[in-house]
Parts: structure tokens; C-alpha cells; sequence
């Protein structure tokens, strides 16, 4: 056997159940073997095993009283995989599925996104099984407040700084970032990103990680001659990273056809009007299916798969993990696709991507496509220490600086590893580089 297989193995053995960590881990590793072999020294000092295990795992007790006078406990975790680079760093997720294996399965790929930056900052993910869906504002509060009167003890500017995810916005950063400057009684602004404008949050932060995958997956079709003009694109999702992608691809020149939330999806042969997704879901907080009162000439279904046997040019998932599965990559292969551009973390299960890649269709991996988020969220961090801010158009620009060197970095690696045109293999490889050379720098 060899050691990747072997250390896979141990993974298995070790994180039983945790079939998403599982599966993460094994794409990575899959991606590195050539890099291990080039690099006999990594074995020697077990840095593969070292690389796959969390330096430290929280998980804790929620307790909350809901609007009814009961008590509920929900299940808190924070998962700080790898601090070799930089403080910990990663989002928050509240969703009912979250169980350790969703956080170890984040907290893993966010190393590697994190590296590929180009930034410091290590590696991190946190959350919980509490679902938000259909809680008042005051459940929402009195839940971020137990949640971080535990969390609090673990994180700090220096340490662990968490950021939303999944169910974790600007309205739960707030209340988190409320309740950490009471208990701390420090007006300590770098220990949570995606704030408020009012509290030391960046601009662009919001717009980041949808903007940032626009321009990774333009860098990447124009290393094939391609462009996003008058392209159809279809979206899975309907939060943050959906929105702003779908305003970015628009800008663009193209006509994005579909998008969705878990309830079913929504197609305008017109185009998305994106203001009334917007008004549906950042202000309403309503179901996407909402849309068609709107614009009766729009059509919706319910359930989620049949987004992808619509024809695109271009599909982005921007929901969840393994949402576009082997069956999904068939019929996105059958009607031409071209590209895929992963906004959220794994979208694609690993059957999928080795068939679109042996389809010859172009995949912009999540670590790297969807890196934009946080990288705002570290260039937020930079304007706290500096206590200053920069204008929209000065994160934005950085943030397509950091895009195209994130490109640049893992052609750069496919193509010294003879996988030239694999952006996943390449991005893998590039984030994983930056971090073993910092863990062999500091010893075991
Ligand atoms: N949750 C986002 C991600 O998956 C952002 C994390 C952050 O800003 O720290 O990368």
C-alpha cells in the first residue's frame, strides 16, 4: 500500500462516519501522491498524518430558550485544523446537518484555500446543528449569545478568527461580535469578519466570495480563449455566494438562466432579474419560488436536481456539498457544458469532477474558486490592525489581484506536475506546497 493510501486508511479508521471529512481528504491526497513522492522528506517526519489530523477539536453545549419559554441544546463545534501559516481561520455554519465530520470536512479544505490566498492565514471551520430557518430575531440572538459565551474562550484576533458561513450572516456576526466585546470588555474588532460597515466590517465582504468566483472562472476561460459574453449560466443557490456571482456573470455579458434554493429552483429564459431575488431573499427571507408572482413568464420546480439537465454553457453550484453528484455531471456533460465553477465547498462529489475532467470540460475547484470570501475577510482583518478602511474599489481590486495570482499559482502547479489544464489537481498542490514548507520550518 502506498503511504497516501495508507494514511487515507487511518483517516477512515480514526473519523469513523465522517463520511464528507472522508471524502475531502481523499481528493486532496489522491491530487498530492505525485508531490509526496517528489518530496521523500514529508513521510520521513509524518508530515501527511500530521497534515490530516486537527491540531484541536471544541465541541460544546448550546443551551438557549426559545420564544416559547423551553429550553433547547444545540451542539457547538470549532475545529482548528492547522495554524502553520497564520491564526486559524474560517466561517461559522448553522445548519441542522452540521456534525463533526461537516466541520472537520471545511476546516480541512480551508487550509488549503487559505494558503492559496497568499495570505496569513491558517486553517479553521465552526458551527452548529441549530437550524435558523423560521427562528424569530430574538431566538436568533439569544442562540449567538450561548454560542459565543463558550466560543469566546477559544478564539482572538491572533488565535481564531471566525467568519459566516451557511446560516451565518451579518445579523449573527453581529450578535456574536456583541456578545464576545461584553464578555471580554475589549473592543477587539479582528476576531470575527463579515461585521457590520458601523463596527470594523470591510466593504466588499459581502459581494466577495460571488465576485471573486466570477473572476477566478474568467481567468480560467480566457486560458482556453474563451468569455463569459452572451454565455448561459445556470446557479444553484440563492445566498450570499450565489447572488453575487449571478451580478458579476451579468455584468459580464451573460445570461443566467436558473438558480434555486432547498426548496426547488426557478428558470427564466429571460435572465434572472436579480433585484427580485435579492428583495426575496435578503429582505423577505422568503422562498425562492416566490419569484414567479413576480414574473409570471418564469417557471418553478420543485426539488433541486433537475437544475443541472438544463443546457448552460456554464454551471456554478453555489449551495452545498455534493449537490452536482456523477448522475447530475452526465446531463450537464450531454447539453455542453463547458465549465464549472464550484462557489460552494465541495459541490461536486469526487466522481463528478474526475468525469468532468475526462470530459474535457474545465473545473474552477472550490479551495481556489471561492477563496475570494475569506480573503476578504483577512484583508478586513488587515484594515482592523490598521484602524482604517479602504473604499469598495480598493478591496475589489485587491480582491481580483488575489483571484488571478490564486489562477496563476495553481496552473503554474498542474502544469510543473504534468496536469496541465487540471486547475483541481494544481490548486491542491499550490496550497498544500506553502503549508508543509511552513510545518517542516517548525519541526514535529
Ligand atoms: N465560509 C467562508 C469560506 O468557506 C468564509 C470564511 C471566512 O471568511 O473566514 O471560505
Amino acid at each position: 500500500m502506498s503511504y497516501v493510501q495508507e494514511v487515507l486508511e487511518q483517516v477512515k479508521k480514526r473519523n469513523p462516519g465522517e463520511v464528507e471529512f472522508h471524502q475531502a481528504v481523499e481528493e486532496v491526497l489522491h491530487s498530492l501522491e505525485p508531490v509526496i513522492e517528489k518530496h521523500p522528506e514529508y513521510a520521513k517526519v509524518g508530515l501527511i498524518e500530521r497534515f490530516v489530523e486537527p491540531e484541536r477539536v471544541v465541541m460544546f453545549r448550546v443551551p438557549w430558550v426559545d420564544d416559547s419559554g423551553k429550553v433547547q441544546v444545540n451542539r457547538g463545534f470549532r475545529v482548528q485544523f492547522n495554524s502553520a501559516i497564520g491564526p486559524y481561520k474560517g466561517g461559522l455554519r448553522f445548519h441542522p446537518s452540521v456534525y463533526l465530520g461537516i466541520i472537520k470536512f471545511l476546516g480541512f479544505e480551508q487550509i488549503l484555500k487559505n494558503s492559496l490566498t497568499g495570505l496569513p492565514i491558517g486553517g479553521g471551520k465552526g458551527g452548529s446543528d441549530f437550524d435558523p430557518k423560521g427562528k424569530s430575531d430574538e431566538e436568533v440572538m439569544r442562540f449567538c449569545q450561548s454560542f459565543m459565551t463558550e466560543l469566546y474562550r477559544h478564539i482572538g484576533q491572533d488565535l481564531d478568527v471566525p467568519a459566516g458561513d451557511i446560516g451565518v450572516g451579518a445579523r449573527e456576526i453581529g450578535y456574536l461580535f456583541g456578545q464576545y466585546k461584553r464578555i471580554k470588555n475589549q473592543y477587539e474588532a479582528g476576531v470575527l469578519t463579515g461585521k457590520g460597515l458601523t463596527y470594523g466590517g470591510s466593504l466588499a465582504r459581502k459581494e466577495a466570495t460571488g465576485f471573486g468566483l466570477i473572476y477566478f472562472v474568467r481567468e480560467m476561460l480566457a486560458a482556453h480563449g474563451m468569455d463569459f459574453k452572451d454565455k448561459t449560466v445556470v446557479i444553484s443557490g440563492a445566498g450570499n455566494v450565489a447572488i453575487y456571482a449571478c451580478q458579476k456573470v451579468q455584468e459580464y455579458g451573460a445570461k443566467v438562466i436558473a438558480m434555486c434554493d432547498s426548496s426547488g429552483y426557478i428558470v427564466d429564459e429571460e435572465g434572472i432579474k436579480l433585484d427580485t431575488i435579492k428583495q426575496i431573499k435578503e429582505v423577505e427571507r422568503k422562498r425562492i419560488k416566490e419569484y414567479v408572482k413576480y414574473h409570471p413568464n418564469a417557471q418553478y420546480f420543485e426539488g433541486q436536481q433537475g437544475i443541472w439537465s438544463l443546457k448552460c454553457d456554464i454551471a456554478l453550484p453555489c449551495a452545498t456539498q455534493n449537490d452536482i453528484n456523477l448522475e447530475s455531471a452526465k446531463k450537464l456533460v450531454e447539453t455542453g457544458v463547458k465549465a464549472i465553477g464550484e462557489g460552494a465547498n465541495m459541490p461536486c462529489t469526487n466522481e463528478a469532477i474526475e468525469y468532468f475532467l475526462k470530459n474535457n470540460v474545465l473545473v474552477a475547484p472550490a479551495k481556489a474558486a471561492n477563496a475570494g470570501g475569506v480573503a476578504t475577510s483577512a484583508l478586513e482583518m488587515s484594515q482592523n490592525s490598521m484602524r482604517l478602511s479602504w473604499t469598495f474599489e480598493e478591496v475589489n481590486q485587491k480582491l481580483d489581484e488575489i483571484m488571478v495570482n490564486i489562477f496563476k499559482s495553481s496552473q503554474a502547479a498542474a502544469k510543473e506536475y504534468g496536469m496541465e489544464g487540471n486547475y483541481v489537481a494544481g490548486a491542491n498542490i499550490a496550497g498544500f506546497l506553502k503549508v508543509a514548507d511552513a510545518m517542516m520550518a517548525h519541526g514535529i
